[in-house]
């Protein structure tokens, strides 16, 4: 069997190894590099949780990806900067406190591995934070990764597996065979049509665009995510850290965009906003924030998501100093540290919160394969979402129920753009 892979992110990294390793011969196009864009780009955190006692498939994303980075450094010996300390999720006021406890409740229930901590106990794990926060979440099994480090490694693992990557390699065209399988146009070195039984899209903030030229509309938008970084300092920080403030915020906004779709959503022309952004119709709606201490000793966090055009990676200088007065009011030293660099990337939402993995059965023709949709998460998610998207194109059964994340119903043929079958 013959695939290609457009995209060399974190998704279609993982799943060209994945496949590679199982015979198949694969072929991942892209037109930048490995780990070029959001995969290389993020705050490199990898969420934990747990396992629990049923584990559907945003908890096997999670812990599956988190197996396949322990496999990485562990097993295949990759220096992906891999740090199992976890992460804290800070606490400041008492409305923060209970949706934190309920949460976490909700969590333990689930026979997941969540605990609440009190200021006092935060302080013995985090010496660096504010005294005065209320406690946070510990996540024992958060993890987190160098981004770039990590995305090639897998990468590389595909190649010694067998996989042929081509970067500075676009897309232009997606087109079915009359025999079966698709003909798929690339610009370089030359013009030409790579054939494949199956093709995978996993080109995060590009899906649309890539399903589009398929005759397929695909719900997925970029999303501009903001990062800085500071200088290297001496080690100050253990854990990841994420703040409360955006999550709470978050869980009240349903109801505020069940009345947007009732009034045909929140923006101009583009329908429904996605879920857990940190701005609305261009204003603020909450302040979000995460980050960890580099191996190399830089802090690097980031926060603010902005529904943009596709494209758009403008550094909004204000976002960064909110997020940066943010972190400074949970970890006062870093009023003293401020970003030395900063940069965005784009990052792929869906609009109904949930990844799409899965076949795409409404392009009419078998072999179409979509995987992305990974949100702001999708470092911690994209190694077993492509290993799912694997499973799927070799006929292997995922061991766990895809029914939530499967395009089907969620995606739709475009009238203009119907997708003929070449016959050359
Ligand atoms: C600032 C920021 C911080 C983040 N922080 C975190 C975090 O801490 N933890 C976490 O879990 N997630 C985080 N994320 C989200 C995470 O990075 C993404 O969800 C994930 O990397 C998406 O991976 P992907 O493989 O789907 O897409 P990408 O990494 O975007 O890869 C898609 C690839 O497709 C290629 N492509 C596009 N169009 C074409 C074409 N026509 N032809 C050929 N190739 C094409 C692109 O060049 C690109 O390399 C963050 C994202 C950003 C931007």
């Amino acid at each position: 069997m013959d695939v290609v892979v457009i995209g060399a992110g974190i998704v279609g990294a993982s799943a060209a190894l994945t496949l590679a390793e199982r015979g198949v011969s694969v072929t991942v196009l892209d037109r930048g590099s490995v780990a070029g864009e959001a995969s290389g780009l993020n705050a490199g955190l990898i969420g934990g949780g747990g396992w629990g006692d049923r584990p559907d498939v945003e908890v096997t994303l999670k812990m599956g990806s988190r197996q396949r980075y322990l496999d990485l450094a562990q097993e295949r010996g990759h220096d992906i900067g891999l740090d199992l300390t976890g992460t804290l999720t800070l606490i400041r006021t008492e409305a923060e406190w209970d949706w934190a406890a309920a949460m976490v409740e909700a969590s333990r229930r689930a026979g997941r591995q969540l605990e609440l901590v009190t200021g006092a106990e935060l302080i013995d794990l985090e010496p660096n934070v504010d005294p005065e926060l209320a406690g946070a979440i510990l996540d024992p099994l958060g993890a987190r990764a160098e981004p770039v480090a990590a995305t090639q490694a897998f990468a590389i693992e595909a190649q010694r597996a067998g996989a042929v990557i081509e970067t500075g390699c676009t897309v232009t065209g997606l087109r079915p065979r009359a025999g079966g399988g698709w003909e798929v146009e690339v610009d370089r070195p030359r013009p030409r049509a790579v054939g494949a039984e199956a093709v995978i899209i996993a080109a995060g903030a590009w899906c649309a665009e890539l399903a589009a030229m398929a005759g397929v509309e695909v719900p997925i938008v970029a999303v501009s995510g903001q990062m800085w970084a500071s200088e290297p300092r001496p080690q100050m920080l253990r854990h990841a850290l994420a703040a409360c403030e955006s999550s709470l915020a978050w869980s009240l906004e349903s109801a505020i965009r069940v009345g947007d779709e009732e009034a045909g959503g929140d923006q101009a022309g583009g329908g429904l906003a996605p879920p857990e952004l940190t701005h609305r119709a261009g204003r603020r709606l909450t302040r979000h924030l995460y980050g960890r201490q580099r191996p190399n000793g830089e802090l690097v966090f980031g926060g603010d998501r902005v529904w943009t055009s596709a494209g758009d990676r403008t550094v909004d200088g204000d976002g960064i100093a909110v997020n940066h007065a943010h972190v400074a009011e949970l970890l006062p030293l870093v009023a003293r540290l401020p970003p030395a660099r900063t940069w965005s990337g784009l990052m792929p939402f869906t609009r109904d919160g949930r990844p799409l993995i899965g076949p795409v059965a409404e392009v009419g023709h078998d072999g179409l394969y979509l995987a992305g949709g990974l949100a702001s998460s999708g470092f911690g998610r994209g190694p077993m979402a492509g290993q799912l998207i694997a499973d799927l194109v070799t006929g292997r059964d995922p061991a766990v129920d895809l029914g939530p994340v499967l395009p089907a119903g969620r995606v739709r043929r475009r009238d203009d753009t119907r997708a003929t079958a070449s016959t050359d």
